[in-house]
């Protein structure tokens, strides 16, 4: 019982490795690992918990360049504040696109890729953006008057 427990140690021991990003030593399930073709298994030299981390930080910083990237602000009412800003596909294919790409960071990926086409993607602010999807126009340019209007339609 204890030589079991002492091999089972010795295992965890065995696999285990420091973290090259937190510097602490952590067992082999705090690592994400690949077996390769001959059964070895390769452990990623950086912890899960660490690469969450670096993964949200490039995350936002993609986020970042793409703002820059596509002018900085809403171009319906101008709102420059991060945090109320989204990409709007411009020809409506934005489901389709992020299902293509599975996440939405490869989304900015992508469109850092081919370089912030204005084209294809705008910014919108979240006010702006619920009210063009949502209605189909945003107050700021069309009269609010057309809200009772399109009140009227949905009731029929
Ligand atoms: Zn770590
Ligand atoms: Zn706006
Ligand atoms: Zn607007």
């Amino acid at each position: 019982m204890i030589v079991g427990n002492i091999s089972k140690i010795l295992e965890i021991v065995r696999v285990s490795q420091r973290c090259r990003r937190c510097d602490l030593w952590k067992n082999a399930d705090c690592f994400s690992s690949t077996i390769k073709c001959n059964t070895e298994r390769y452990y990623n030299r950086v912890c899960k918990q660490c690469r969450c981390v670096i993964q949200a930080v490039c995350e936002s910083k993609v986020k970042v360049e793409v703002i820059k990237g596509l002018g900085g602000k809403c171009v319906c009412c101008g709102e420059s504040c991060k945090e109320f800003l989204t990409v709007d596909h411009i020809n409506g294919d934005g489901a389709a696109h992020r299902e293509r790409l599975k996440r939405s960071y490869a989304v900015y990926r992508d469109i850092r890729n081919q370089n912030f086409p204005r084209d294809k993607y705008r910014l919108l602010c979240s006010n702006c953006h619920n009210s063009i999807s949502w209605y189909g126009y945003c107050p700021h340019v069309v009269e609010t008057s057309r809200f009772e209007n399109y009140m009227h339609l949905q009731m029929k």
